[in-house]
């Protein structure tokens, strides 16, 4: 199945050119979540309902062209991020460590946009780059879970933009500003993907293609990143883990378009602006560095 959010607050599933409304299917308190109806779906396993559901053929059904896509997955209950989890990524950024070394990082939920929205540019003077991951949403709750059992926890699997300004700000700061983690446009159930570790990736800005692929090429696989961070952090179903980017990040401009292609996934792409950017010397709190 394939997952979106649409028109505001409906849930539907693509099938073809079509979006099945699956949203009647769904508890009223589905709509009161902060992170979204899908959710819901996630944690009260609904989702075989919704498979019946759909067998039947006859719930409401949209054009594709005319419906609005949104963020599959709001306000994720965390978004964890791989750094360094590629070798041509780490050969290009001159960096001496790895994910095996650094560990994880997380991003901040409230940085989530959806398909169509734009990312915002902080800083006129500091370099922002796009970075083209695979996005793991967690369907059961996971802690110290080994490599064999890893993929069972996953429900499914999305586009993710881990976007990244270059400054002398922690990591985890770097890539929390808002719109700084797109998502979506679809979460395909994890049935769908017979391997999260032989996918193609592609990411273009603008008309040039800037990352070609394989998450095959990953240093911690699908499996492994899931079994060493439960062995951290508990994940919760609908949590997200954006498992790192290969080779081929680069500068993001006012007015460009971010496209991310993921095998069997999803397609996601977003703008860029650089209207409420400001110079990196005027950010709040910094004179107390310069004092
Ligand atoms: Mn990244």
């Amino acid at each position: 199945m394939r997952f979106v959010l649409f028109d505001e607050a409906r849930l539907g599933c693509l099938e073809g050119d079509e979006v099945v409304d699956v949203s009647s299917l769904l508890p009223d308190s589905a709509w009161d979540r902060r992170d979204g109806p899908l959710a819901e779906v996630i944690e009260s396993g609904a989702v075989e309902t919704i498979r019946a559901a759909l067998g039947m053929n006859a719930l409401p059904r949209l054009p594709r062209s005319k419906v609005r896509l949104s963020a599959p997955l709001p306000r994720p209950g965390k978004v964890v991020g791989a750094p360094v989890n590629y070798e041509d990524h780490q050969h290009e950024m001159n960096e001496a460590l790895t994910v095996a070394h650094l560990g994880v990082f997380l991003k901040a939920p409230t940085a989530v946009i959806g398909p169509g929205e734009t990312v915002e540019l902080p800083y006129l003077d500091k370099r922002v780059d796009q970075e083209g991951e695979l996005g793991v949403v967690i369907g059961t709750r996971a802690r110290d879970v080994c490599e064999a059992d890893a993929l069972s926890h996953v429900f499914g699997y999305t586009c993710v933009l881990d976007i990244t300004v270059r400054s002398t700000e922690d990591r985890s700061t770097r890539k929390s500003f808002d719109t700084f983690a797109p998502i979506g446009a679809v979460v395909t159930t994890a049935d769908e993907i017979t391997d999260p570790n032989d996918l193609e990736l592609r990411c273009w800005v603008n008309d040039e293609l800037r990352q070609e692929s394989s998450t095959k090429a990953m240093i911690y696989s699908v499996p492994r990143l899931i079994a060493y961070v439960s062995s951290v952090m508990t994940l919760e179903p609908g949590d997200v883990i954006t498992t790192g980017t290969p080779a081929g990040v680069g500068t993001l401009q006012d007015g460009d378009r971010i496209r991310v292609e993921i095998g069997a996934v999803s397609t996601l792409e977003v703008g860029v602006s650089a209207a409420n950017a400001v110079a990196y010397d005027a950010r709040p709190g910094v004179h107390a560095l310069l004092r």
